[in-house]
């Protein structure tokens, strides 16, 4: 079965949606710059009252066998990489070499080993594997070995809901009454912001334990915001509320950082982190510093299925936990259910990136009672769904 074309179709439809979809931001490295700083939450501004254009973009693999892989939405950037750089690598070539057709890949970028190039790689890696299982009919855990579980847990990631407490508080007791016995927040402050700040992310994360109770998880995402000596005073600061996690305290190029706070970490409060690192190489520099208790390359970002399954492996031999960031439900699922409970304990659900993000699919993957049953759909189930596509463009670059 050999590939026939690889395409990227940019899809548009309308979602109806009352009021501001994006209610609040994290906090980014470049807010230390007040100008930076100030900006507002501005992901997707509604196109009319209540009315939001969704725009993704998705790559198709098609073969000449008529079965086609599909993977996304990915970025206008990633795909003009995919058409200009990668699609010449791939056409005429076996649809189901998968490891061949990365390591080409791989060694053809050589710009590309982290970024933008590796997150093209990614989508195409993803979208061979719906193409696999779809050749195979089944869906791609079954075919890495799973199910090894009839359900994982899924935590919410609540970035983008406000965050005044009333209103931070309110949403965490939806969050527990949807079956969620884990959720993220992403405080808007960090170093620069002094004492205030600190007393905000304090307020933050003792208003969701008041909400949630003794018994759910809350874990707080700095987005690479942080520093050390900040990371430690915020870690003691927030201990008397238990958070499960701080993850991504400083940026992924400062393993001694995050080794030193993973070690000096108080009351159990582990350090993750990682969606911003790349590929096996990448990972296990991290790994090998001791940097982390939990590692989130993101399926999407980090290489694709292919790869990921190589990272688990290392993560697997250091005996640290595997998370993966949540870009892609459908392909996180499928690669957890591939893995052991020790190694992938639980699923990342971005709530308000998943509206987006699965906007399109026909068969989105969502959790119920707060767990992620295995996915039946053949390989990553990326099936469109024809009612959501009111336009479409494909994309071409010469
Ligand atoms: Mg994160």
């Amino acid at each position: 079965m050999k590939i026939a074309a690889v395409r990227c179709v940019e899809y548009t439809g309308t979602m109806d949606h009352p009021g501001a979809f994006w209610e609040e931001r994290l906090i980014r490295p470049v807010d230390v710059y007040p100008h930076f700083a100030a900006q507002g939450p501005e992901y997707l501004p509604p196109s009319a009252p209540g009315s939001y254009r969704m725009t993704s973009i998705f790559v198709h693999i098609e073969t000449d066998e008529g079965v086609t892989g599909t993977a996304g939405p990915i970025r206008g950037d990633q795909a003009y990489l995919v058409l200009t750089q990668i699609a010449p690598l791939l056409v005429g070539q076996d649809a189901l070499a998968t490891e061949y057709l990365w390591d080409v890949m791989y060694r053809y970028l050589v710009h590309g080993r982290k970024g933008v190039p590796m997150l093209a790689l990614s989508a195409v890696d993803c979208a061979l594997w719906d193409l696999r299982g779809r050749h195979f009919g089944v869906p791609v855990h079954v075919l890495l070995g799973g199910p090894t579980r009839d359900s994982i847990p899924a935590y919410a990631s609540a970035l983008g809901y406000s965050l005044e407490t009333d209103s931070a508080r309110e949403r965490a007791a939806e969050l527990v009454g949807q079956g969620f016995t884990a959720m993220k927040w992403f405080p808007r402050h960090g170093p620069v912001d002094g004492k205030a700040g600190e007393r905000a992310t304090i307020a933050l994360v003792a208003a969701l334990r008041e909400a949630v109770g003794a018994d759910v998880d809350i874990m707080v995402d700095a987005w690479m915001s942080w520093d050390v000596p900040y990371t430690l005073r915020m870690a003691q600061r927030l201990a008397e509320y238990a958070p499960r996690w701080i993850e991504e305290p400083v940026l992924p190029d400062k393993p001694a950082a995050y080794a030193e706070i993973a070690r000096r970490m108080p009351n159990g409060i582990e350090v993750s982190g990682g969606e911003h690192e790349y590929t096996r190489w990448g990972l296990h520099q991290l790994m090998a510093a001791g940097a982390m208790h939990i590692y989130q390359p993101d399926t999407y970002w980090a290489g694709g299925i292919s790869e990921m399954v190589k990272i688990a492996t290392l993560a697997s031999a250091y005996d640290v936990r595997l998370i993966p960031h949540g870009h892609s439900v459908p392909a996180n699922a499928n690669l957890s259910f591939a893995l052991p409970p020790t190694l992938t304990p639980l699923l990342e659900y971005l709530v308000k990136w998943n509206v987006i993000n699965q906007w399109f699919l026909e068969h989105p993957v969502h959790p119920v009672d707060g767990q992620v049953s295995p996915p039946t759909q053949p390989g990553l189930g990326m099936d469109l769904d024809q009612d959501k596509i009111e336009g479409r463009r494909e994309l071409a670059f010469t």
